[in-house]
């Protein structure tokens, strides 16, 4: 048989198998979610209490730096590791594994990404350990699809700028210590006018303000974040200024990779949850497993979730190999989130009315994977991303 080391039309190196590394960490992944977050994701849905005892645990196990170098804390494995991680997470408890995400990709990657050595060495070790979490204030009122409508404005002073402005709808807005936002730094330059931050909670003049009451994902930490005359250090302007419009860019196009495996966890737990009842629940003297109507909607589920795993862990693999994966990124995010919405829709349709209760965890996963579509980019802007992506290489 005729082994090949790369794809004879893309020259990229084929699939791999997952390592021993990568196996690894699903099992012990998938032990702390079966264990420790799904027996307490159903009383964390309804309380909206912050999942702190899951993220306190997965610091432990050395979760919140994953794809980091050791030295910064890190744990020293790669981006693929990380997908399957938060993939794991996400069956039992989406809350959790958005934490995780966007503190991940979100919070550290920008400082991993675009930092000074100085940044590197002040924030990363901290943030990777777990011992703080972080977060990325891009969004506006006035900017969302359309962040580089950045309206926060940073004036220059001496040794600094006074930032004024807010940013909504912040993942880990009010529990991280640090925070990565952008602001416009002028106002004639366009897109180059923007530029990136780092604040520390406590920084006078920076606060939370609203806290969100959401559909899903309730347990998650949701917040405006409020710049008033806020005073930022000049050491805290992230790499070079003007480039925070292209730092964001690059950030969500990492960061739509975990949304694609937070989608693909959501799925996976509700089609567990489909197949697990329906060789239980009995109609018409046989277990509805035995209906066709039912084995196809099961069939499709397997299908599309097989698909996702395939997209998001490729796109995982082209980022660790150093190799574009903007296009992959976003074709993971987009099919991977439509997949999770239609799997929890299906989910509940074989638990019937059962599937509609708040008890059933069904019924969480459906409220949590609509997010999946909107968050970091909606599907219409992936499509777009995509669209872009094609047209560039033909
Ligand atoms: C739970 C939650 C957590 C979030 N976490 C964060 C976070 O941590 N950090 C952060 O910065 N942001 C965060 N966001 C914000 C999120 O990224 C935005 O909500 C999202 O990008 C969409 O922006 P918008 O809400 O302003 O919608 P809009 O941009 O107003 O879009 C409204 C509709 O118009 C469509 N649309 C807009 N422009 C176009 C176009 N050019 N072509 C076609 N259709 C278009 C959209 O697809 C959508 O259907 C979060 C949001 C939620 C709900």
């Amino acid at each position: 048989m005729a082994t090949h080391t790369q794809d004879d039309v893309t020259g990229v190196p084929p699939m791999a198998e997952l390592s021993d590394i990568h196996l690894q960490v699903r099992a012990t992944a998938r032990q702390f979610s079966d264990e420790v977050v799904r027996p307490r994701a159903a009383a964390a849905d309804e309380s909206g209490e912050f999942p702190a005892s899951n993220i306190r645990e997965m610091a432990e196990l050395g979760f919140l730096g994953l794809p980091f170098p050791e030295e910064f804390g890190g744990a020293g494995l790669d981006n693929l590791s990380y997908m399957i991680a938060v993939e794991e997470i996400s069956r039992s408890c989406a809350s959790t594994g958005i934490t995780l995400a966007a503190h991940i990709s979100l919070g550290c990657s920008p400082i991993w990404d675009f930092g000074t050595p100085e940044q590197k060495r002040k924030y990363l070790p901290r943030l990777a350990s777990g011992k703080a979490l972080g977060c990325f204030g891009l969004t506006e009122p006035n900017a969302g699809s359309d962040a580089g409508g950045t309206q926060t404005h940073a004036r220059a002073v001496d040794g600094g700028w006074i930032v004024n402005g807010n940013k909504i709808y912040i993942t880990n807005g009010s529990v991280a210590e640090v925070c990565v936002f952008t602001a416009r730094t002028s106002k004639e330059q366009g897109t180059k006018g923007i530029s990136s931050f780092i604040v520390e909670k406590g920084a006078p003049g920076y606060r939370v303000g609203k806290r969100e009451n959401k559909m899903g994902l309730r347990s998650s930490d949701t917040v405006e974040l409020i710049f008033e005359d806020c005073f930022i250090p000049k050491e805290n302007l992230l790499g070079v200024e003007g480039q925070g419009y292209k730092q964001f860019l690059k950030t969500l196009a990492g960061g739509r990779i975990s949304i694609g495996a937070l989608s693909l966890g959501i799925a996976q737990g509700a089609f567990e949850a489909a197949v697990k009842y329906s060789k239980e629940r009995q109609q018409f003297g046989q277990a509805i497993c035995e209906f066709q109507a039912v084995q196809f909607m099961l069939a499709d589920m397997g299908l599309k979730i097989e698909a996702s795993r395939h997209l998001v862990y490729e796109a995982a693999r082209r980022k660790d190999l150093g190799l574009p994966y903007s296009k992959q990124g976003a074709m993971a995010k987009l099919f991977a989130s439509e997949a999770a919405m239609w799997c929890a829709d299906k989910a509940i349709q074989v638990h019937g009315g059962f599937g509609y209760m708040r008890e059933c965890p069904v019924e969480r996963m459906f409220r949590d994977a609509k997010l999946m579509e909107i968050g970091e980019g909606t599907s219409e802007i992936q499509r777009m991303v995509i669209a872009r992506e094609i047209l560039k290489e033909s």
